[in-house]
């Protein structure tokens, strides 16, 4: 049965509030509808069929309610209750940010150096500036010093290339980050390619993801929003070596760097993507699975082997006019069926979000010590 239930979020929530778990189908069909990558999505919560690639799933209720190991080893049970650990990345974070913290005032201490992360912002996208100003704030609270840029949405891309060539040659920046989308009429790839190799704490520039990509190579820096997503993994204790892992999402910045982290690990990796076949099938097979394709709840429960991790990287706001903003924010998995099958789950939001920008700083730290030779 389901029941509502207040969250965090100040916005109710449909929680099953009785035994035995049943996935049951919900009054109406689910209606995911992606206008834009930051439109918000009509949500009929999880039901029991799915659109996945254009066609109707159906969910098989009787996959879950059964016996099955846990991933960390614990003894099994009969599962009637959400029964996965959940991987707090909220935590996580908070207590990455504090040993960053430590270590930031220890180096200044001892050499006088506080590393320093600028931010070129183009345009007036509200999600942006947030992103923006969330990252100043997460600086500051380290001791990290930020410098910030904003230009104009109609500014020429020879003016982001100007800026980016000063912060190039200015010696206080440790870390430069071109805050994405930029506006249509500018080449994002000129721009990124801009950015120095040793100040590119985003980790997308070419000369890194091929590092990444090749054997006995380091790259300077791995993308944030994937390392948070291993980073999470091994805090948690999660063993990678030698287990199948499927990465949901090919994006340069989440999906493609995410299935190589988990390759340098031992992992065995299959990505799937949006012309995949039967990505529930292949899915099933994985002891990990992360998730970063901009769907609410496109991955069931059914889609998860028991006692699977599930990293959930998505976030996607849907429309709930129980919340005052009108919009919640949902993952790539439903969250409801999964944690009642996989043995740990990040939640949406509060999962992989803030890890990212915890990386972001840790990144920039590393770029500081590698310039001031503190290694
Ligand atoms: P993206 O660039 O739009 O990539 C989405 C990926 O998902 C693509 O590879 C696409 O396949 C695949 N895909 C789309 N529909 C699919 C389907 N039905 N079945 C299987 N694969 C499908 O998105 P992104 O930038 O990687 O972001 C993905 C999600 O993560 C978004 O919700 C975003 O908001 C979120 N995100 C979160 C953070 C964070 O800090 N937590 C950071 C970045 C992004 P094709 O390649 O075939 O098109």
């Amino acid at each position: 049965m389901f029941g509502t239930a207040a969250a965090s979020d100040g916005c109710s929530r449909r929680v099953f509030i009785t035994t035995p778990v049943q996935v049951r189908a919900s009054r109406s069909s689910p209606a995911f509808l992606r206008t834009s990558s930051r439109a918000i999505k009509t949500y009929a919560s999880c039901s029991n069929s799915s659109v996945v690639n254009g066609s109707v799933i159906e969910f098989p209720t009787e996959t879950i309610g059964s016996r099955f190991p846990d991933f960390f080893g614990t003894p099994t049970a009969l599962v009637t209750e959400a029964f996965a650990k959940v991987i707090d990345g909220k935590a996580t974070a908070k207590t990455i940010r504090e040993e960053i913290a430590a270590e930031i005032s220890k180096m200044k201490e001892s050499s006088g150096v506080v590393p320093g992360l600028a931010v070129i912002l183009v345009g007036e996208r509200k999600d942006s500036a947030t992103y923006v100003r969330n990252k100043k704030k997460a600086c500051e609270s380290v001791g990290i010093k930020s410098y910030e840029v904003h230009l104009a949405e109609d500014c020429s891309e020879q003016e982001v290339l100007q800026h980016i060539s000063a912060f190039n040659d200015d010696p206080a920046v440790n870390g430069i980050l071109v805050q994405l989308p930029l506006p249509s009429h500018m080449n994002e790839q000129n721009i990124l390619n801009a950015v120095c190799i040793d100040k590119d704490v985003d980790g997308f520039s070419p000369l890194n993801i091929g590092r990444l990509a090749m054997r006995d190579r380091e790259p300077l820096f791995v993308p944030c929003t994937p390392k948070g997503c291993i980073e999470l993994l091994h805090r948690y204790g999660v063993p990678i070596k030698g287990k199948r892992a499927v990465v949901i999402g090919r994006s340069n910045i989440v999906g493609m760097p995410a299935s190589l982290l988990l390759q340098r690990e031992d992992a065995t990796v299959t990505v799937v993507h949006s012309r995949t076949k039967n990505p529930e099938a292949i899915t099933r097979e994985a002891d990990i699975v992360i998730t970063a394709v901009g769907q609410p709840n496109m991955v069931r429960g059914s889609w998860i082997k028991p006692g699977a991790v599930v990293i959930d990287v998505g976030i996607n706001p849907v429309e709930d006019t129980s919340c005052s903003r009108g919009y919640r924010l949902v993952g790539d998995v439903c969250y409801e069926e999964a944690s009642k099958i996989a043995s740990a789950i990040t939640p949406v939001p509060g999962g992989v979000g803030p890890m990212t920008i915890a990386m972001l700083l840790s990144n920039t730290l590393s770029a500081a010590k590698r310039s001031y030779n503190l290694e």
